[in-house]
């Protein structure tokens, strides 16, 4: 069967032919294809066409998929066990090796997702400081919980108005939003509302809509008025963690958060997520404390050993430098192109979001400009045509692994040349 032909088959059992929403390609206008194996950078599709793989399942394949060494380990593992439910010393291993190198990451927990790492750090937050209110940004996403799914709606700050309809009156009132980039309605929220924060949540390297890519001042801003309002300041370091570095956004730029989450890489391409920090904090979850999370499958050992085995790699290998490396020369090399489109790329090590031109750096949802959905529609055809598989999505970011070698770097400007010529 061909990919239409099990997308039919997927919606007849699945909302939409799908299991999470982007993968439908609905704002593409087109069929989704179906891929059935994946090796390094490549993905082959049902029909056996073999595409270059730039969306990684959204990140955690920094090593690229299957690699080697983490496949050893997972099948190793898979001939053990897969799921103890008890103590076992995986976990501890992978918790060892992250908290003897985070010193921000005293204590860590666990969970099977991203989202279910910032729903517990928001509820922890609460509990520690006794406070209600979230403040969040817009354009940055943190999970499906529901009080992360409340956006500025209005453009006034601090009001804010559901992205999802399901979201509890009372749970709207207890997020704020503010822009990024923009010091003056922070100071004035914080102003109005400090005493009643109890965290400030931001994704320190927003790249789930575009690729918005702060001022540092920005952030050493939003983690300066936290401290002075006693608000936590959680990082949510679950694209950028392990990738832009080994800790993340918060070793580049020196800010020190209370609370941190992550996932994607830490698992390394199994669900897992994970958040950790102050340990004070920290002991306030169940057992020691009150605040309550659990998971049947959390910690799960295969999950554990992909990602220590991914980590391990990454540090052997310096596998950190050799990112920015692949992503400089990738910039070098596709930047003339795109510039004959009146494009552009921005880029922050191994991430990448191509973008129409703009007169200024583009730091909040705003300032993207509104043609950039038409204009990728075309693009993104001639680019799966020419065998390049980039996330379906105008506003979602590419992601380059150790598995992109020069050579199918020089492969991809080529391929993509054509594809653009083509729109
Ligand atoms: C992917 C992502 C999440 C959600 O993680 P899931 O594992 O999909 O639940 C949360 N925050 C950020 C910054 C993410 O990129």
């Amino acid at each position: 069967m061909n990919s239409s032909q099990l997308f039919e088959r997927s919606k007849k059992v699945a909302p939409g032919g799908v299991h999470s929403p982007i993968r439908s390609f609905s704002s593409l206008d087109r069929d989704p294809i179906f891929f059935q194996k994946a090796e390094g950078a490549y993905l082959w599709s049902v029909e056996g066409k073999r595409y270059i793989d730039y969306c990684q399942s959204w990140g955690p394949l920094v090593l690229g998929h299957r690699d080697p060494d983490v496949q050893s380990q997972v099948e190793e593992m898979i001939s053990t066990a897969w799921t103890f439910g008890t103590c076992e010393p995986y976990s501890l291993e992978l918790a060892e090796w992250i908290t003897s190198r985070i010193p921000w990451v005293e204590k860590l927990r666990f969970v099977s997702s991203g989202t279910e790492a910032v729903m517990t750090a928001l509820r922890l937050a609460r509990a520690a400081t006794g406070r209600q209110k979230i403040l969040k940004f817009e354009g940055c996403y943190h999970g499906h919980v529901d009080s992360m799914l409340v956006q500025s709606g209005s453009g006034l700050a601090g009001v804010s108005a559901s992205s999802s309809s399901g979201i509890p009156v009372d749970v709207e009132k207890t997020t704020l939003v503010a822009p990024l980039d923009d010091v003056l309605i922070l100071e004035e929220i914080f102003q109005r509302e400090g005493s009643q924060i109890a965290a400030v949540i931001v994704e320190p390297l927003p790249a789930n809509y575009g690729l918005l890519v702060q001022r540092k001042e920005f952030l050493q801003k939003v983690e300066s008025l936290a401290r002075k309002h006693g608000a936590l300041l959680i990082l949510d370091e679950v694209i950028s963690g392990f990738r832009v570095a080994l800790g993340g956004m918060a070793e580049l730029w020196g800010l020190k958060p209370d609370l941190v989450t992550y996932g994607k890489i830490v698992g390394g391409g199994f669900p897992v997520g994970c958040y950790g920090g102050r340990k004070d904090l920290m002991d306030q979850v169940a057992p020691l404390g009150t605040v309550y999370q659990a998971g049947t499958l959390s910690a799960n050992p295969v999950g554990m050993v992909a990602g220590l085995a991914t980590l391990k790699k990454m540090e052997k290998e310096k596998g950190w430098k050799t990112l920015e490396k692949i992503g400089q020369s990738f910039e070098e090399k596709i930047r003339p192109l795109l510039g004959h489109h009146k494009m552009e790329m921005v880029r922050f090590g191994s991430l990448f979001w191509c973008h129409l031109q703009t007169p200024e750096p583009i730091r909040r949802v705003s300032q993207i400009p509104p043609q950039q959905k038409e204009f990728f529609k075309k693009f993104y055809h001639h680019a799966l045509e020419k065998g390049i598989y980039l996330a379906p999505h105008a506003y979602e970011v590419g992601f380059l692994s150790l598995a992109h070698t020069p050579t199918l770097l020089d492969q991809t400007v080529q391929a993509l040349g054509k594809a653009l010529q083509g729109t």
